[in-house]
């Protein structure tokens, strides 16, 4: 049975036996939940194994939780976004986060290291209208996250393979190794190595099977560290390429700005206050 109600969502309130999926999205630019919806071949077979349940982006029709399976894109950066996050892990038997937004706060994160008062005025004509938080958080940061899918944008074999696991209720077989052991699969020539091109990869972790080496370019870490990243050693090499401290301190504040790892790399080339204002003092 389909009813409509005033908002305009239509509630359906059968399952159809088949495992229910809820996509839920929360600070974010929406290009995680594009991937789902990119999988084009793979989503008509998916939609048989699994009932697509809740999912505004695509659909205005919506089965009643709780769901099996919950995909969560985006970042907390409201108290409103507090209170809607406990809603979808109290009706979400597994739930799973998406995209560095979800993983690590995003881009939007980088109101962490300023004022967001100031970045508020600054951008809109009438601040006293919003109602915003000082700090991006990652959806682990408030509630517990069965799994969470890296990248910006995440990858669709990874998000099939995680999407897979949960419905067999097995691990996901995701790589936590770094973006390096793609490059060498592929036959890359290290960028970094022969062209002296900044890259991130051996601190990233892998999953986009080396996109950027694999056309000339350095990463830039969209996946986010990788298990055990050494990002002392890789500030060393690159400020030896002849990147200046602050071209340093930016690489590591991207997508993944708020995950300890590049947080802390990134803190260690601040100015050191005392220097600036010892540098201010000193007439020019
Ligand atoms: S992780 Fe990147 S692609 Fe995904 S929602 Fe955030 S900004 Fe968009
Ligand atoms: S190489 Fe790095 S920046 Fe490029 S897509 Fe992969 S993880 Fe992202």
């Amino acid at each position: 049975m389909t009813t409509t109600h005033s908002h305009g969502a239509e509630h359906r309130d059968t399952h159809h036996g088949r495992p229910t999926l809820a996509v839920w999205k929360f600070a974010s630019c929406d290009g995680c939940q594009l991937t789902l919806l990119n999988c084009e071949d793979e989503l008509i077979p998916l939609a048989r194994e699994v009932e697509i349940a809740y999912f505004p982006e695509a659909t205005r029709a919506v089965v009643e939780g709780p769901y099996d399976v919950s995909l969560v894109e985006g970042s907390v950066t409201t108290p409103e976004e507090i209170e809607r996050i406990q809603h979808v892990r109290a009706v979400s038997r597994r739930l799973i986060t998406i995209g560095a937004c979800a993983t690590a706060g995003g881009i939007q994160a980088l109101r962490n290291f300023g004022d967001v008062a100031e970045f508020r005025s600054i951008v809109y004509a009438h601040p006293e209208y919003l109602s915003t938080l000082s700090r991006s958080t990652p959806i682990s940061a408030h509630v517990t996250v069965d799994f969470e899918l890296r990248g910006c944008p995440i990858n669709k074999h990874q998000l099939l393979e995680v999407l897979a696991a949960s419905i067999q209720g097995r691990k996901p077989r995701v790589p936590t190794h770094s973006v390096c052991v793609e490059c060498k699969r592929r036959g890359n020539v290290c960028v970094t190595v022969a062209h002296g091109t900044p890259c991130l990869g051996p601190v990233t972790q892998a999953g986009c099977g080396a996109l950027c080496p694999s056309f000339d370019r350095g990463c830039y870490g969209c996946y986010g560290p990788q298990d055990t990243p050494n990002t002392v050693s890789i500030a060393t090499r690159l400020s030896e390429l002849g990147m200046s401290e602050p071209e340093v301190l930016r690489i590591f504040r991207t997508f993944n700005a708020a995950s300890e790892p590049f947080r802390r790399e990134s803190e260690r080339h601040e100015p050191d206050p005392q220097q600036a204002s010892r540098g201010e003092e000193v007439p020019g």
